[in-house]
């Protein structure tokens, strides 16, 4: 199995220079069964640029396959899905799938209105788009990947994590969670329990929480929506992770904080003798699973 992160930034894009050597695009993460088959994880900004690499090959033909899975619909999460050109490709086959399907297509159709885009309706996209529900798929597979769920509350909606096996190998994908009670941090463990690579959430450091809004403090009032790099390194450790990447960094967190975060984490996971690896997710790197 492979991964690619095609965006990494949480809310909305980063695009000065001192953001770059981590990324600025809202995210999207590209994953590879052995036979190639593609999965892509959240539609960000960072689709576009994944969707412009897959002209290149089958898709640009109309020849090409893909699985999309939503976390959730927040803006962020969407917002590249009516720039992603393979679907705009008759013949390419695109299977989207996230929590709650009526809500889910509602929502995508609603972007595609003429108030927001000249594309007006779904139904103007040359690929098949075909868009399923989570809870009819409880395992979902594309190609030799199997992918389980869990869904979980934030705030006023939901999200969907997910872990994607291959043979013995394992990568799971939290974007976003709260940590508001011990119940819920242990179903996120659960989750990610032994998983080879574990990408989480990070928007906070754990001094932010409890900050006032506004730079370097949270972005809205609580519950926030959104986990620390601390509560990430926690789960991590509690469920057996070998890797754990952060993600979804907040948009003002420049490429030096996110060093300074992870240095931080480091030394915590170094005192307590843990194996552990971690490190920030960056766009344009790619790691064999
Ligand atoms: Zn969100």
């Amino acid at each position: 199995m492979r991964v690619r992160f095609w965006g990494v930034r949480g809310a909305l894009a980063a695009t000065e220079a001192c953001f770059q050597r981590v990324g600025g695009n809202t995210p999207c993460v590209e994953i590879r069964d052995q036979d190639n088959e593609l999965l892509i994880l959240d539609a960000g900004i960072g689709l576009y640029w994944l969707g412009r690499q897959l002209l290149t090959g089958p898709h640009g033909r109309g020849q090409g396959s893909v699985t999309l899975l939503f976390s959730h619909s927040h803006w962020d999460h969407i917002q590249g899905f009516p720039f992603f050109v393979p679907a705009f490709i008759p013949g390419n086959k695109v299977r989207v799938f996230g929590g709650g399907v009526d809500r889910l297509e509602d929502t995508l159709e609603g972007q595609m209105d003429p108030t927001y885009s000249p594309l007006v309706s779904l139904s103007n996209l040359g690929a098949n788009v075909d868009i399923g529900a989570l809870e009819d798929n409880p395992l979902l597979e594309v190609g030799q990947l199997r992918i389980t769920h869990a869904t979980f509350p934030n705030g006023p909606h939901q999200v969907v994590g997910y872990r994607i096996e291959e043979a013995d190998k394992s990568v799971c994908y939290i974007c976003e969670v709260d940590h508001p009670n011990e119940a819920l941090r242990q179903q996120v463990v659960d989750l990610a329990r032994g998983c080879d690579l574990l990408i989480h959430e990070s928007f906070y450091t754990d001094a932010e929480v409890g900050a006032a809004p506004g730079l370097a403090g949270k972005l809205g009032p609580p519950p926030s929506g959104h986990s620390t790099f601390g509560q990430a390194t926690s789960v991590a450790l509690e469920a057996g992770v070998k890797r754990l990447l952060y993600f979804y960094h907040h948009p003002d967190r420049d490429d030096d904080a996110i060093d300074a975060a992870i240095k931080e984490q480091r030394a915590r996971v170094a005192a307590l003798g843990s194996a552990l690896e971690v490190d920030t997710a960056r766009e344009g790197t790619e790691f064999e699973i």
